[in-house]
C-alpha cells in the first residue's frame, strides 16, 4: 500500500480562506474586526520567527494584529500588567503569549492570568479542565489542526483505534482528549509504555507527538492507519540541515493508508488553527454563532 499523502499545507491554506472570508462578513455586516495580540519576552530567535510569522498570517487574513516585544529583563508583575491590559481591552480577542518564557517568570502563572475566553493557545487551567471534562473551551491549536485534518479524512471517527504517542500537556493529552471527544477508543504512549511497536500496531489512528527524529518505524504501523505526524526535528544529513518528524516517512507511507509529512504536514495546521481560534474567541465575544467547521 503506498499511503494518501494529507497535505497539511494546502489544508492550512484552505483554514486560513475560510477565517479571511469570516473576517470580513464581520467587518462588512457587523463593524467588527477580530484581533490577536502576541507578546513576546526576550530574544529567542525560534520564538522571534514564530512571532514574525504569527504577524504576518493574522494581517493577511484581516485581523488586527497587536505585538508586544519586551525585554528580556522585563519583570513579572509588568508582564502581568501588560496581561491585565488586554483582558480588559475589547480590541483584543485572542492573547497568546510565547513560550519558552526567560526562567525568572512563572510560565503558570503568566498563562493563568490570561482570560480564558481570550486564551487562543488552549493552556490556561480553565481550557484544559472544560476540554477535559467535554465542555466548550478554547483548544491548543496543534492538535486542534491534527482533528480537522482527521475529521476531513475519515469524516466520523466514532469506533476507532486512536494511539497517541506522547502526553505533553499541549500536544498528547489535548490530542487524547479530543480523539476521545469524537468517539476513539484512546491509548496514550510515552516513555514508560511497554513494547511501543506492539501499542502502536494497533491504531487505526496513530498520532506521534515525540520529538525523536524518524522513532516511528513502518513495521510499528498497521496496514492501512492514518498517520498524524506532528514531531518536527532538526537533524543533520549528509552534511545538510533537514527537517524530520517522529515517523519515518518512507517505511510508514509503505504501510499506511494516509500519512501526514514533515515539512507540509501538521505544523502549517497550528498558525492557522490559532487564526480560527481568535475568530471563534472574537464570535464568543460578541455573541455571535462560531463558525462551522474550524472548531473541535
Ligand atoms: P515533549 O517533550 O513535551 O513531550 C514528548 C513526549 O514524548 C513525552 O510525553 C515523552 O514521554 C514521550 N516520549 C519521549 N521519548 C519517548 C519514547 N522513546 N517512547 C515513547 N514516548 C516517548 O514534546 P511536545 O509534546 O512539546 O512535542 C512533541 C513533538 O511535536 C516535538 O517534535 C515538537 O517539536 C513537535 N511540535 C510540533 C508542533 C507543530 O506545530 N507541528 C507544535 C508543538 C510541538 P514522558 O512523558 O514519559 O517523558
Amino acid at each position: 500500500m503506498v499511503a494518501k499523502v494529507i497535505d497539511g499545507k494546502a489544508f492550512a491554506a484552505n483554514v486560513r480562506g475560510q477565517v479571511a472570508g469570516h473576517v470580513a462578513k464581520l467587518k462588512a455586516d457587523k463593524g467588527i474586526t477580530p484581533g490577536l495580540a502576541v507578546v513576546l519576552v526576550g530574544e529567542d530567535p525560534a520564538s522571534k520567527v514564530y512571532v514574525k510569522n504569527k504577524h504576518a498570517s493574522t494581517i493577511e487574513v484581516g485581523m488586527e494584529s497587536f505585538e508586544h516585544r519586551l525585554p528580556a529583563e522585563t519583570s513579572e508583575a509588568d508582564l502581568l500588567a501588560l496581561i491585565h491590559r488586554l483582558n480588559g481591552d475589547p480590541a483584543v480577542h485572542g492573547i497568546l503569549v510565547q513560550l519558552p518564557l526567560p526562567k525568572h517568570l512563572d510560565s503558570e502563572l503568566i498563562i493563568n492570568s490570561i482570560d480564558p475566553a481570550k486564551d487562543v493557545d488552549g493552556f490556561h487551567i480553565s481550557n484544559v479542565g472544560l476540554l477535559g471534562t467535554g465542555q466548550k473551551s478554547m483548544v491548543p491549536c496543534t492538535p486542534l489542526g491534527c482533528l480537522m485534518m482527521l475529521r476531513d479524512h475519515h469524516g466520523s471517527l466514532a469506533g476507532m483505534n486512536a494511539v497517541v504517542v506522547g502526553r505533553s500537556n499541549i500536544v498528547g493529552k489535548p490530542m487524547a482528549q479530543l480523539l476521545l471527544g469524537d468517539s476513539c477508543t484512546v491509548t496514550i504512549a510515552h516513555s514508560r509504555t511497554k513494547d511501543l511497536a506492539e501499542v502502536c500496531k494497533r491504531a487505526d489512528i496513530l498520532v506521534a507527538a515525540v520529538g525523536r527524529p524518524e522513532m516511528i518505524t513502518g513495521d510499528m504501523v498497521k496496514p492501512g492507519a492514518t498517520v498524524i505526524d506532528v514531531g518536527i526535528n532538526r537533524i543533520e544529513r549528509d552534511g545538510k540541515a533537514k527537517l524530520v518528524g517522529d515517523v519515518h516517512y518512507d517505511s510508514a507511507a509503505a504501510v499506511a493508508g494516509a500519512i501526514t509529512p514533515v515539512p507540509g504536514g501538521v505544523g502549517p495546521m497550528t498558525i492557522a488553527c490559532l487564526l480560527a481560534n481568535t475568530l471563534t474567541a472574537c464570535c464568543r465575544a460578541n455573541g455571535l454563532p462560531e463558525p462551522k467547521g474550524l472548531t473541535a
